[in-house]
């Protein structure tokens, strides 16, 4: 794999995709389900960690208010059933993070609401059908972009980002991580860090291993504290054309699993578009009656 961050080209970027297909992706069980204990070292007043900055833009959710939905009309246009209306975020967020210190690491958030989250990555596929989409139903997603492959459009991704959704870190060149040392580690996630902050106007919190590869290293995990993100994210179900890979041998959703699945088109998806994908992954989050709801409703930023 070319590691040299400055002779990229499109070939190679759709070679990584080409791969990331065969591989199903961020690899599907490449995660692990267990979250690291976060470190207590809340009280030491260190500096905010470099490559953040930038002041949160306007999102466009009300504090405290569950994220809004589309009505019955919109979600006939794309032949899909309402999914149930998602409760009000918790006032005491199930995960509180912290701002300097060991970054806790997660695949699924504690809690008894019925609603699982929607995680999209890498961002190489930029249908306008899938911002008409989002547009009409408004569920809520959170987006891990890796800059090389987002480069050529980011303006694709304000729409998405303007219904609400959040921005967050998925490096450069989606390397494998535990593969490259932590000095690169950390030019990967910095770069990022910077350009999507740059980009979008604010610092994004959360940081996805490309693969899930490295989540539970130290190296990684230093590597990550010393870009500004302040957790790890993983996931439980990964998206695949038409049906979900489950970690768990049930083959169930659980309340509070988080879900990835890819900006991918035809050529990834044997044909299928990425608005089929989509709702073919709420049909199936619809037929276990669970709502989807924001991830980041759920996160607690470090205090300011
Ligand atoms: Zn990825």
């Amino acid at each position: 794999m070319n590691r040299d961050g400055l002779s990229r080209t499109r070939t190679y970027a759709a070679g990584v995709l080409a791969l990331l297909a065969f591989t199903t992706a961020c690899g599907d069980n490449g995660g692990g389900g267990s979250a690291a204990p976060a470190a207590s070292t809340a009280g030491s007043a260190a500096p905010q960690p470099s490559g953040g900055g930038g002041t949160p833009t306007a999102a466009a959710t009300t504090p405290g208010a569950a994220p809004a939905q589309g009505d019955a009309a919109a979600w006939a246009k794309w032949n899909l059933k309402p999914l149930a209306p998602a409760p009000a975020p918790p006032a005491d967020k199930p995960i509180k993070l912290e701002r300097t210190g060991t970054v806790p690491v997660f695949s699924d958030v504690k809690t008894t609401d019925k609603v699982v989250f929607i995680t999209i990555d890498d961002g190489a596929e930029k249908d306008p059908k899938f911002v008409e989409m989002l547009t009409d139903l408004k569920v809520p997603i959170s987006m891990f972009l890796t800059k090389d492959i987002v480069k050529n459009d980011y303006g694709y991704f304000k729409p998405l980002q303007a219904l609400g959704n959040h921005i967050q870190n998925h490096t450069v060149t989606h390397p494998v991580m535990s593969k490259i040392p932590a000095e690169k580690q950390k030019s990967e996630i910095c770069e990022d860090q910077s350009t999507l902050t740059q980009q979008y106007g604010t610092a994004p919190l959360l940081f996805r291993p490309p693969f899930g590869d490295g989540a539970n290293t130290p190296t990684l995990n230093n590597s990550v504290q010393q870009c500004g993100p302040r957790a790890i994210v993983l996931w439980r179900e990964s998206m695949q054309i038409h049906d979900m890979q489950y970690q768990a041998g049930d083959k169930k959703l659980k309340s509070g699993d988080i879900i990835l699945a890819h900006f991918r088109g035809p050529k990834e998806l044997k044909g299928a578009t990425m608005t089929q994908m989509f709702a073919d992954l709420l049909a199936r989050i619809q037929e276990q009656g669970f709502s989807v709801a924001r991830l980041e409703d759920y996160i607690q930023a470090p205090p300011s």
